[in-house]
């Protein structure tokens, strides 16, 4: 696993070594994908899951036999985007039941589901063709195969009501493989999700999470293209991430030592404010959230330094393990 933590990247300020936070602060453990299905979940999994894609492709046939409307037909182009929302819709079963039985979704998992997709929608055409009872003009009925190819081919783009519609003819089986990709593995992004949420290795279950206060740093706006102002902003950057370190440190300090009140006035202070996350235009957000096993009540408070613009990449994380009773009383500052 590539370590990304603690990295800083604010632009050309000529430094190296990205700074790091005190090597006494814990680290928030991301969990290795599982590659093994509990046997527990499985089967119900797998069934909900089944359950999820037969009722989105049902919803689909039924809008276009009611509606003329073919959900797996909308392109945000190029993108198939009603086949893969459509396909995210019918992979809502593996997800709920995963969250809920604990079962990280492994590679084999996600192969399987994709796998599945693929079948149901195939399926899905052939009860399209039993549903529409095909004739041909003698009234002699039309195979599946025959069906098939003429709805393929015969597919449009309606780009205007004016225009009249013009078919694509054999491009139809490029639209259909794209439609198959975009369902298949749409159906595998409720699962995803899944990788990215911290775990209990022992009790088998995914941990809750709350954010229990926000604070803002860092210069405002983006980062300027003057070379003279960029290098400003760089180093008004740079000390900002300091300062949203030492936070973080004295945070986990109080933490550790058992300073809960300490803590909690730290996040209750004008700083730390749920509400600043609107007006603020500041780049830098520190994000802080108990993380917390139902089970064995075993939790952390952690947090995540992240720019505003690109939530996704932490410039410095840390994770302070709390007791049962801790993680609760922290749990009520996000309720005041
Ligand atoms: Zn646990």
């Amino acid at each position: 696993m590539q370590d990304r933590r603690n990295k800083l990247d604010v632009g050309a300020t000529g430094r190296d070594e990205p700074p790091t936070l005190d090597p006494g602060l814990g680290h928030l453990e991301r969990p290795e994908l599982a590659t093994a299905l509990p046997p527990q979940g499985g089967l119900l999994l797998l069934n909900a899951g089944i359950a999820t894609t037969a009722v989105a492709l049902a919803i689909n046939t039924f809008a276009l036999f009611v509606f003329g409307q073919d959900i797996l037909g909308w392109y945000a182009p190029p993108v198939p985007a009603g086949a893969i929302a459509l396909g995210a819709a019918a992979g809502v079963g593996y997800w709920g039941v995963a969250l809920w039985r604990g079962v990280r979704p492994g590679l084999g998992l996600q192969i399987g589901v994709v796998i599945v997709a693929a079948v149901a929608l195939l399926t899905a055409n052939v009860i399209e063709w039993i549903v529409a009872q095909p004739v041909w003009d003698d009234g002699t009925p039309m195979g599946f195969f025959a069906f098939y190819d003429i709805t393929t081919r015969g597919m449009s783009f309606s780009t205007s009501s004016h225009a009249p519609p013009k078919t694509v003819g054999a491009w139809g089986y490029a639209l259909r493989a794209v439609e198959l990709a975009g369902f298949s593995l749409g159906s595998i992004v409720p699962l995803r999700m899944l990788c990215r949420r911290s775990y209990c290795e022992s009790c088998g279950r995914y941990l809750k999470h709350r954010t229990i206060g926000r604070a803002r740093f860092g210069p405002k706006g983006g980062r300027p293209l003057r070379r003279a102002a960029r290098a400003a902003y760089d180093a008004e950057m740079e000390s900002a991430v300091g300062a949203a370190e030492e936070k973080m440190s004295s945070l986990v300090e109080e933490i550790d030592s058992g300073r809960t009140a300490e803590a909690i006035a730290a996040l209750e202070s004008p700083m730390f404010s749920m509400r600043l996350e609107r007006g603020s235009r500041q780049a830098l957000v520190l994000n802080v959230g108990v993380e917390w096993c139902t089970g064995c009540g075993a939790g952390h408070v952690g947090g995540q330094l992240v720019v505003v613009k690109d939530p996704n990449r932490a410039l410095a994380e840390f994770a302070a393990p709390v007791t049962k009773a801790m993680a609760q009383e922290l749990l009520r500052t996000s309720k005041r």
